[in-house]
This record gives structure tokens, C-alpha cells and sequence, in this order.
């Protein structure tokens, strides 16, 4: 526990995604029943899904 590596990186996080409105897709970590939950949300239409691959 509190191990952290600097290889922890993931290639997902450098990857960019865009909505079918244009609008550029953004990752947010948000609190959902005691877990911490990866979000993805569209900057313009406010879309969200669980991945960013889901807004193709
Ligand atoms: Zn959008």
C-alpha cells in the first residue's frame, strides 16, 4: 500500500476523444458509492459516458 510507480502511467490518458458535437471529451474521476469512478463528459453538450470510446 501507498506504492506508487513513475511507469503508472497510462497510454489512455494521453489519448484525445472527441464528441459527435465537436466538442472535445474530457476524463472526471468522481465518488460513486464509496469507489472512485472514471467519467467521461463532452465539454459542450455536457454528454457523459462511462468511456470516451462510447462517443463515436
Ligand atoms: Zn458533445
Amino acid at each position: 500500500m501507498g506504492q506508487v510507480s513513475k511507469n503508472a502511467r497510462t497510454s489512455s490518458s494521453t489519448q484525445k476523444f472527441f464528441c459527435g458535437c465537436g466538442g472535445e471529451v474530457k476524463m472526471k474521476s468522481i465518488f460513486s458509492g464509496g469507489k472512485l469512478k472514471n467519467l467521461a463528459i463532452c465539454e459542450k453538450c455536457k454528454r457523459q459516458e462511462r468511456k470516451p470510446g462510447d462517443f463515436k
